[in-house]
């Protein structure tokens, strides 16, 4: 028997410190609908994920709950897999860092670069970013309000931290890994990041601190227990560690090592482009053939984060819209390399106008045609009746399927899934140049009729492949409606050739693939603030979001906090959440527009002294532009605004 090529897919492991978001949920789908579309493509496919669990920041936030770092995480790396299960997302092997076989694998690891001379005992002192779990040197970092020394990458505060340290000689293989990636140029994708990771070696690659002694929470150093593992050393290893690497059966690395395709998101490429490559080198074992970092998913708000609290959870996104939807959404609105823009307005824009308008009445329309001028049955046309636009059609057809391989395989799902729509398009125009409904009435035109006919169920068949690895219940749900279930092999990639639906299919017309969103849904949904998820775990009483990162006197000063009194209040149409408010401020008179509707009424509102976010930047909701937010109080359900008495003028300051 032939065997199959490999083909190897990661994602980063998430770490389990807050529940993911839909950034996340990109990455994790974009990797599953890569490891389908191998599969299609015939590939033995091998796709990982998993849960980064040690470190620093899970030890403190365990600690401060009063619990063990282990009983922490276990609900949250829950949560992980309870979200792959709900976006269909089918992974071979989830690795944990706690995993008995990964801690064995790290410390063989480990241990192997300490024989061979590239770990060394020496004293570490130097800058240390707590929430990044990263080391800086003084020259990269960047100053913070008030002269502190902060993360180039968060830009929170960094630690100075002085101890005894196992150090990794990365210096030593800067050169190697410059060679490498010129060599390699596909090895660092997109070629932009590939730019950036080359100026950063190029400044002088340091030793790597790969051991901390100030906490506990994480694998033990072999041969010195009053070390553990530096997270990232621990973390990247996972990729071959969940392969049996190190350990009694190492099969499957033997398999499916080197990697094909490290996917990651831009903030991470530097780990694993400069230390992971130099790990592996180390080693001695070869380094994946690609790193591929790609851009965030953005809110308007900016990049979404926990103390943001403007966190999108998917698992409410897959209850409004379905699965399928919200997978399509993110392949096809995220380019692949650069950062994309999330909003539940443009999720229902796709919704509306590629899945119902253009797929879903391209199968309607197919399917009532067919039903009504072909009883229902396909007749495969003979050559002799196909005329230019048929010919098109075919070229069209196949010259889509070469597309959507080669986007797909420069990881490009967007455009790739924008190559299929092209097709949609194009067989809804022809729809409209051929008329069936004219050829109907014309008894000679018979075969052409027929004809047609056959060219869009044909088209729609290829078309329902394509879209499978992405939307794994529209292909077969097209299948079905063509009268092809059971009938796998016309679902294969070699059965995307033009001319495979077979003479006398019946078709089988059902229910509309998407029914359009009625935008009064969206608008009853409210803005992004009830999408937002503020807890960490899942616990049946609302737990206590913990307090967020510190900050200094001069970071609250620059909020202007003012009293102001509630003289006018209504409900936004169509918006159960939302008040617009009329609120005095001194002189002056504001509209705020805000999400407490379900707790109070207008009329309970008016007189009110409430206090207000002043020196907010004004943003448009549904329409209003909202000059400034007022502060509420909330837990789980309950909600109250915070009130001043009457004593206290309008435009007050609050600090
Ligand atoms: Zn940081």
């Amino acid at each position: 028997m032939k065997t199959k090529p490999t083909y190897y897919i990661t994602t980063p492991i998430y770490y389990p410190s807050d529940n993911l978001h839909i950034g996340h949920a990109y990455t994790t789908v974009a990797a599953d609908t890569m490891a389908r579309y191998k599969r299609l493509r015939g590939y033995d496919v091998r796709f990982l994920t998993g849960s980064d669990e040690h470190g620093q920041k899970i030890e403190r936030k365990a600690r401060a709950e009063n619990m063990a770092p282990l009983a922490y995480v276990d609900p949250i790396v829950g949560s992980f897999k309870e979200l792959w299960r709900r976006l269909q997302v089918e992974y071979d092997d989830f690795i944990r860092t706690t995993d008995e076989r990964h801690i064995k694998s790290v410390q063989e690891i480990f241990r192997k670069i300490y024989a061979n001379g590239d770990i060394y005992l020496s004293q570490y002192e130097g800058w240390y970013c707590t929430p990044c779990e990263a080391f800086w040197l003084e020259r990269q970092l960047v100053d913070g309000e008030n002269g502190q020394r902060c993360c180039p990458d968060c830009r929170r505060p960094v630690e100075l931290v002085k101890e005894e340290s196992y150090f990794f000689k990365m210096s030593k293989y800067q050169d190697r890994l410059l060679e490498h990636i010129a060599a390699n140029p596909d090895f660092i994708q997109p070629v932009s990041r590939r730019n950036e990771m080359v100026s950063f070696i190029k400044q002088g690659l340091e030793d790597l601190c790969v051991s901390r002694t100030t906490f506990d929470w994480g694998i033990p150093v072999p041969l010195n227990a009053n070390h553990v593992i530096y997270v990232w050393f621990d973390a990247l290893s996972n990729y071959i560690t969940a392969l049996g690497y190190g350990g009694e059966d190492d099969t499957l690395y033997r398999r499916y090592w080197p990697a094909d395709l490290h996917l990651v998101g831009k903030d991470i490429v530097r780990f694993h482009t400069v230390i992971w490559p130099i790990i592996l080198m180390a080693l001695g074992e070869p380094l994946p053939k690609q790193v591929f970092g790609h851009g965030w998913l953005l809110l308007e708000s900016g990049k979404m984060s926990k103390s943001k609290g403007n966190v999108v959870d998917p698992l409410v996104l897959i209850d409004r819209y379905g699965v399928d939807a919200v997978r399509y959404y993110l392949l096809r609105e995220l380019p692949s390399g650069q950062d994309g823009y999330y909003s539940e307005e443009s999720l229902v824009t796709r919704i509306n106008t590629d899945l119902a308008n253009d797929l879903g009445n391209l199968l309607h329309r197919s399917l009532a045609m067919i039903g009504k001028f072909g009883g229902g049955r396909l007749q495969r046309p003979v050559p002799a009746v196909e005329g230019p636009l048929e010919q098109e059609v075919q070229a069209l057809a196949a010259q889509t399927v070469a597309e959507f391989g080669r986007l797909m395989d420069r990881f490009e799902p967007g455009n790739a899934h924008g190559a299929i729509w092209k097709l949609v398009g194009r067989l809804n125009k022809y729809i409209d140049e051929r008329a069936p409904w004219a050829l109907a009435k014309r008894p000679e035109a018979g075969e052409e009729l027929s004809a047609v006919l056959y060219h869009l169920a044909e088209g729609l068949r290829i078309i329902a492949i394509l879209v499978t690895p992405g939307m794994l219940n529209i292909g077969p749900r097209i299948f079905g409606q063509l009268g092809l279930t059971g009938q796998p092999d016309l679902a294969t990639w070699e059965a995307t050739a033009w001319g495979r639906l077979p003479d006398g299919t019946q078709v089988n017309r059902g229910e509309p693939l998407f029914p359009r969103i009625d935008p009064a849904v969206l608008a009853a949904a409210g803005p992004e603030a009830p999408l937002c998820t503020q807890t960490a775990s899942v616990a049946a009483e609302p737990a206590f979001p913990p307090v967020g990162p510190e900050i200094t006197l001069d970071d609250f000063s620059r909020l202007d906090l003012r009293v102001v009194e509630v003289v006018a209040a209504k409900k936004v149409p169509k918006a159960d959440k939302l008040l617009e408010l009329q609120v005095k401020l001194g002189d002056e008179v504001r509209t705020v527009v805000s999400g407490i509707a379900q707790h109070y009424t207008p009329e309970e509102l008016v007189g009110k002294r409430v206090v207000l976010v002043a020196n907010l930047k004004p943003v448009k909701l549904r329409g209003i532009l909202s000059q400034g937010m007022i502060l509420a109080a909330s837990h789980g359900d309950q909600l109250e605004a915070l009130t001043v008495s009457a004593g206290l003028p309008a435009g007050s300051q609050v600090k």
